[in-house]
């Protein structure tokens, strides 16, 4: 993402906007859009283009794109707040912005004018395929899905599953094997999009999260036919394309996740004083203040870090950083939504509050985008490695314009 004067002072501002967007027009929409799937998509519509009226869309896509062209560790600010509803990154097209980075980077002139530009002006939903039924999803050298490079066209065969938006996505961006067995992964895969109006392009059920479904599907591709300029970087180099996007798309879902968090964390201090029991309220039990303390602690630290990891995009660099950020993230989301959900009692499992979406919606984040346990086994063997090559861990802050909410 580019940098532009007095970037900070701008993400505050598109910050402070989005966060009244959100508290005046999508939470007051929640409990219609959690209760039924089309007056989801009904509502989605109808916030979206209020949104897009408002200049709240897109921020975060590139500047030639229409984004408000602020470097990550300034955008990060703005994702916060549009994950503080489950529906914001929808809403404000924030969803979309790792995919709209990655083609704009990355795509054919053909696939930047039908898929890329219909999806900067909210007219196309993408989808992305890596992870594949009964294969280890961080290991991409096991995935059987294939692309053959015919001289007139590509053919896409193979099956995928837990595809966010599978279910009304206009196109899904394919990660398949296109080089023989004996390549090294990192030469072996090229990634294809492909219309889902395209022939042999199939959905074959869809997969209901903690028992709720939100769009995840199992996809089957029989001979999907695409041309080759619908290949996204270079044939057989798509894992480097692929791990552009993970670090892009690490960072800012971490934010969205510590948005959830920020909310959960104020569901439970505003019951917490408002909770009438035996001897005053929950918030004079001391051990809710514990509650209270942790997940203060936690949301302020994942916070730093995540931010330290978009100052190593802007750098330019895949640094251990960003695996360290959307651990903290993930982990910070989900302990911080329990205990809120726990300060509710019976009343945080069922509907009548937003935190039973929430909290499932974060359990997740501890799987996709590299599980907790992908990330450990990445990130420790690196850190260690810098005590045998040189004094140790470099802790220097690359954030040198922190640029803390106002
Ligand atoms: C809500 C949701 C949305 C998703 N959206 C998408 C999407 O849009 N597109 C897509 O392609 N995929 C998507 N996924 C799939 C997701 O990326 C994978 O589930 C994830 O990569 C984990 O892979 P897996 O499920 O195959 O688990 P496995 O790889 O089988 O791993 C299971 C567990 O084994 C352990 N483990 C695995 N590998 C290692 C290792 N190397 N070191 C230590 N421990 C390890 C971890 O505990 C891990 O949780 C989504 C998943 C969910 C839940």
């Amino acid at each position: 993402m580019t940098a532009e004067p007095n970037a900070p002072g701008r993400a505050r501002e598109l910050a402070r906007r989005v966060r009244e967007f959100v508290d005046t027009h999508v939470v007051p929409a929640e409990p219609e859009m959690f209760a039924s799937r089309e007056v989801c998509a009904e509502l989605l519509v109808e916030l979206q283009s209020k949104a897009r009226s408002q200049g709240l869309w897109g921020i975060g896509y590139p500047a030639s794109l229409g984004g408000a062209g602020l470097p990550l560790t300034s955008y990060l600010l703005v994702a916060e707040q549009e994950g503080r509803s489950f529906y914001g990154p929808a809403v404000f097209g924030a969803e979309t912005v790792v995919d709209v980075h990655m083609l704009d980077r990355f795509a054919t002139p053909q696939v930047r004018e039908r898929f890329l530009l219909p999806t900067v002006r909210g007219e196309a939903v993408p989808s992305y395929g890596m992870t594949e039924p009964g294969k280890t999803g961080s290991e991409v050298s096991g995935f059987t899905t294939e692309v053959r490079f015919e001289p007139d066209r590509c053919t896409v065969r193979g099956r995928k599953w837990f595809i966010s938006n599978a279910d009304r996505a206009t196109f899904m961006t394919v990660m398949a094997r296109s080089e023989g067995l004996g390549k090294h992964p990192k030469d072996a895969f090229s990634l294809v999009v492909v219309p889902t109006d395209a022939t042999g392009f199939g959905i074959v059920r869809e997969l209901p999260v903690l028992g709720h479904f939100t769009g995840q599907c199992e996809v089957e591709l029989r001979d999907v036919q695409v041309p080759h300029s619908h290949v996204v970087g270079e044939r057989g180099a798509g894992l480097a394309v692929v791990q552009q996007r993970l670090g892009l798309a690490r960072t800012v879902r971490s934010m969205h996740w510590l948005g959830q968090a920020q909310r959960g964390f104020d569901l439970m201090c505003r019951r917490l004083r408002s909770r009438r029991v035996q001897g005053g309220h929950l918030a004079d039990k001391q051990l809710l203040g514990q509650h209270v303390a942790d997940s203060y602690a936690e949301i302020s630290a994942a916070r730093a870090l995540v931010r330290r990891a978009a100052a190593r995009i802007d750098q330019g660099r895949l640094h251990v950083d960003l695996g360290v950020a959307k651990l903290a993230a993930s982990r910070t989301a989900v302990a911080v939504l329990d205990r809120a959900v726990q300060v509710h009692g019976a009343e945080g499992l069922c509907d009548d509050t937003p935190l039973s979406v929430m909290y499932r919606a974060a359990r997740s984040t501890r799987i996709y985008d590299g599980a907790d346990e992908v990330q450990i086994s990445q990130m420790a063997p690196r850190i260690l490695k810098t005590y045998a090559d040189s004094d140790g861990f470099d802790f220097t802050d690359p954030v040198d314009d922190f640029a803390a909410p106002a």
